[in-house]
């Protein structure tokens, strides 16, 4: 018997992030994206309160909704405490679009035998952020694919292609099915410093004429939501920008930025001794930069009190002590604290206590630049700020998202011309309008017939 292929949507529908969809044919499946939803404000698990370990934690996660039940892809042992099967072999394939958390944050569910996939540059920055203690291991399947590589599962054939976001390796996918292609966006964006990528994309997703597109859409309606949102800068236009603000500042410049955006690290280190400055990483930051191919000549590592207490006693992790054994230079709170304006400084906002030593002085500055807390919605943003009133800085924001525009976003969906549009990764799809084109807005848990875009389930 052979059953029609079908598409299934298990997470990504009316909300920012937490794409898990499946597309299955004879038995066998194609899962993109295993992340939870990121919503710090509504979330039940946050805070001091983590899922708990080893089985009781797929329960605590299957239970509160942030992933599906599913047969066949979770750890032996606890996937039959939720009463499913467990994972059985490669019938069923995990791919990952990129390293954001909402799109990976629940991959070490998964049991051993499940081949997940992910760019090869996504692997390295993988293997980096968990070496640092910022990710659980990763998991055993896990391999690498290459842009233009088909990955055969059984028989739906898989081929990635590079797009433009705020992070190495972020691939979208063309998943050919007998009953058509589906193409998946990932997360993607126009003002990079890559945009040829999606033309590249629109050009080949537009090729394998196309029955289904699913496309992200972050950014559909962000005047109306966030109308005090200052707008996105190109991602080259970052650094400029920081150069532009440090020249006006006469104390300890600050930032807070995102370990998973290497390459802002490497244009702002490399722009910043133009204004007589030089940057400041924690090590984890340092670590994942120099992992991905950033120069430790051209910063410095800012050893925390814990780092140096913990060097002190041989007590540092091997990933510290290797970056040290590498020749990268230090600094630390009492040469900061003489020298303020010779440095633009990364710290984590849970490292603020380090600013107990450092005794910022008048005419300093906090640059918020996509790193954590990522804006408002998260209740650690209160926490930030009452720091900064503490010692008296003032704060401002540099931003550039990964996410396209409305108009470019628009534009990616009349180039590729899909047979059905099916909008995700949004809080408000409906936004996702273009005349002619036939639309269908998936449900969470639908099932739906890829020959035909219709709901069978
Ligand atoms: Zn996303
Ligand atoms: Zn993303």
């Amino acid at each position: 018997m052979t059953t029609t292929p079908t598409i299934t949507f298990y997470g990504g529908i009316g909300t920012i992030g937490g794409t898990k969809i499946a597309i299955e044919e004879d038995g066998y499946r194609v899962i993109f994206d295993f992340g939870p939803t990121y919503s710090p404000s509504e979330d039940l698990i946050g805070g001091k309160i983590h899922a708990r370990s080893g089985a009781a934690g797929l329960r605590d996660l299957i239970t509160l909704g942030f992933t599906p039940a599913l047969d066949g892809i979770y750890r032996p042992g606890a996937a039959e405490s939720m009463g499913l099967a467990p994972a059985r072999g490669e019938k069923t394939q995990v791919f990952i679009s990129h390293l954001h958390l909402d799109h990976m944050g629940l991959l070490h569910l998964l049991g051993d035998d499940v081949p997940v996939w992910m760019h090869h540059d996504a692997l390295r920055l993988f293997r980096a952020v968990a070496a640092t203690g910022e990710e659980p291991a990763v998991p055993v399947g896990t391999r690498g694919f290459a842009w233009g590589q088909v990955i055969e599962v059984g028989p739906i054939k898989v081929t990635p292609v590079a797009v433009d976001h705020d992070i190495p390796g972020a691939s979208a996918l063309l998943i050919e099915t007998s009953a058509g292609t589906v193409v998946y966006t990932g997360d993607l964006r126009k003002h990079g410093p890559n945009p040829e990528l999606i033309d590249q994309f629109v050009d080949a997703a537009r090729a394998a004429g196309p029955r289904i597109l699913l496309i992200e859409g972050t950014r559909l309606g962000e005047a109306e939501f966030y109308p005090d949102r200052k707008p996105t800068l190109p991602e080259q236009a970052v650094a400029g920008r920081f150069v532009e603000l440090l020249q006006g500042c006469e104390g300890l410049a600050l930032t807070t930025l995102y370990p998973r955006n290497p390459l802002r690290v490497v244009n702002l280190a490399k722009a910043v001794p133009d204004v007589g400055r030089v940057m400041a990483l924690a090590p984890e930051m340092a670590y994942v930069y120099a992992e991905m191919g950033g120069d430790l000549a051209d910063v410095l590592i800012y050893l925390r009190s814990r780092d140096r207490d913990a060097l002190a006693a041989g007590m540092a992790p091997g990933w510290l002590n290797g970056l040290i054994g590498r020749g990268a230079k230090t600094v630390d709170c009492e040469a900061i604290q003489a020298d303020q304006s010779r440095y633009l400084l990364q710290l984590f906002y849970w490292d603020l206590p380090e600013l107990v030593d450092i005794r910022p002085k008048a005419g300093s500055l906090f640059i918020h630049s996509n790193g954590e807390p990522l804006g408002r919605f998260d209740p650690a943003y209160e926490l930030l700020m009452r720091w900064l009133e503490l010692f008296k800085i003032p704060f401002t924001s540099v931003p550039s998202t990964g996410h396209a525009s409305e108009e470019d976003l628009l534009s990616i969906i009349k180039g590729i011309a899909p047979e059905i549009l099916m909008p995700i990764h949004s809080k408000t799809p409906e936004r996702m309008d273009v005349a002619g084109q036939a639309r269908v807005m998936p449900e969470m848990g639908g099932v739906y017939e890829i020959a035909t875009g219709k709901k069978i389930g």
